[in-house]
């Protein structure tokens, strides 16, 4: 499956200013010379080198297209297979004649993720190292990014390669007192396997605590502003768009239409209801009244009140405290810059002082503060900037839970004296279920699953 030769064009579609096709197999090179035409066959060349030429059709010798190809040889690439990637003009048409030519060799359009695949199956990266990759092209804010690329490094994969190894040795214990009892070995008591069991379900519990704040960092608070007119919320969202550079992203698979809105406060991502939601919520009070509001904010994972600090509170600022009790909730008090109006008294009965945040959106003032509100409500204190190990992945994380329900089996069962090799299953069964994570013991309908997420040409 492995010998034939892939290609696609691995920059996004479109006018670019240069766009990047990328060959991977055995026979890359010797299939992309004929092809090349510069002062040195492609044949010849170094690893790791860039040469300039033309791309020329090997029937008539036209010229098709001005390119450099650079050349990095098996076992030292992506895929680990020999690699060439040729650099064109970032137009359709030239991408189009190359791709043409490279197709009438013995070279054929790879699949969605098949680059990446080839890295994992001839053992270059494990599972969740090419899972990690789609998350880096997914990625929204600065620190999904730099969270997916430690991801890519192999950070989970270590923390998951050191709880099964001492798994393994739990089972070879086991193993060598149940096959061999008349030897001298110490012998396995119930209450080793507890203790092992309870380091695996220790292990295991510590990563899974870093699941809701990766999920978070990667798919980004869900936030609705809500408020009264004119209090200020288009002011405030211009601002965190403006000083953190909105990003409009179009996500790809469950709904194409989607418009989602990212803004991020501080590396923190909020992803706010996508646009038109955001627009009906802002005007919620007076416009759809208070009883249909709480359509518009009940997915959110946040909700930022905004008040203005110059006014006394108004009765529908009331019934939206009211209704939004129990949430998770800022009290942004804009306008501070004014003289204030509002009664904190009342504002005391319903939140706690943490919660409420002191802003003059027009006078940028308080949005750090606002930016350490999300942090403890969301993470406890101050994010971790330097350990990014996060298990985010849903995949990921079913997988721990249920290697941990096995370990929580095996450690049941000792304590019931139930005879090792009974036990041996479970311990067993967790160290399978932690393999499917990095792949070890990943069946192929899941690898093709796993891989088809990625775009073409990854
Ligand atoms: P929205 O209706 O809640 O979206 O409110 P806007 O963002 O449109 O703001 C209403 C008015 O309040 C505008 O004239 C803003 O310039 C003004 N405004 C917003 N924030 C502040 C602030 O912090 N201080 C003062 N003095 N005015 C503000
Ligand atoms: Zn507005």
């Amino acid at each position: 499956m492995l010998s034939d030769t892939i290609a696609a064009v691995s920059t996004a579609l479109g006018e670019g200013g240069i766009a990047i096709i990328r060959i991977s197999g055995p026979e890359a090179i010797a299939q992309v010379a004929p092809l090349f035409r510069s002062r040195i066959s492609l044949n010849d060349v170094e690893s790791h080198t860039v040469h300039y030429g033309h791309i020329v059709s090997p029937d008539d010798g036209e010229n098709i297209e001005e390119v450099l190809v650079t050349v990095m040889k098996a076992p030292r690439s992506f895929t680990t297979e020999d690699v060439v990637e040729i650099s064109a003009h970032g137009g359709v048409i030239s991408v189009r004649r190359v791709m043409d030519l490279l197709l009438q060799q013995d070279i054929r359009l790879a699949e969605p993720g098949e680059f990446t695949k080839r890295a994992f199956l001839n053992g270059r990266i494990d599972l969740s190292q090419a899972e990690a990759v789609i998350d880096l092209i997914r990625s929204k804010s600065d620190r999904a990014f730099s969270i997916a690329l430690k991801q890519v490094s192999g950070s989970l994969s270590q923390r998951i390669h050191a709880l099964r190894h001492s798994l393994i040795e739990t089972l070879a214990h086991i193993e060598v007192n149940i096959d061999y009892p008349e030897h001298d070995v110490e012998s396995v008591t119930s209450e080793f396997i507890k203790t092992k069991s309870r380091e695996g379900m220790d292990g295991i519990n510590k990563l899974l605590k870093t699941a809701n704040e990766g999920k978070i960092l990667r798919e980004g608070i869900t936030t609705a502003i809500i408020g009264r007119p004119n209090v200020g919320k288009s002011s405030l969202l211009n601002a965190l768009a403006r000083d953190n550079k909105a990003i409009v992203t179009d996500i790809p698979g469950t709904t194409r239409d989607v418009i989602e809105e990212y803004v991020t406060i501080n590396n923190i991502p909020l992803k706010l209801l996508d646009t038109a939601g955001i627009r009906e919520t802002m005007d919620v009070v007076e416009k759809i009244g208070v009883e249909r509001s709480r359509a518009a904010f009940s997915e959110a994972d946040l909700i930022l009140l905004v008040l203005n600090a110059n006014e006394p509170l108004h009765e529908d600022e009331l019934a939206l405290m009211e209704q939004i009790s129990g949430r998770q909730v800022l009290v942004i008090m804009n306008k501070m810059d004014l003289p204030s109006r509002l009664d904190q008294d009342v504002l005391h009965r319903y939140f706690e002082a943490a919660n409420i945040v002191p802003m003059s959106v027009i006078e940028e003032e308080g949005l750090d503060k606002l930016e350490d509100a999300i942090s403890a409500l969301f993470f406890g204190g101050k994010l971790e900037s330097g350990d990014l190990t996060y298990v985010s992945n849903v995949r990921h994380i079913a997988l721990l839970k249920k290697a941990h329900q096995s370990l929580q089996d095996a450690y049941e069962a000792a304590e019931m004296l139930v005879p090792i090799d009974m036990i041996q299953i479970d311990v067993r069964l967790a160290w399978e279920q932690l393999g499917e994570i990095v792949g070890d013991t990943a069946a192929d309908s899941l690898l093709d699953q796993i891989f088809s997420q990625f775009c073409l040409g990854k």
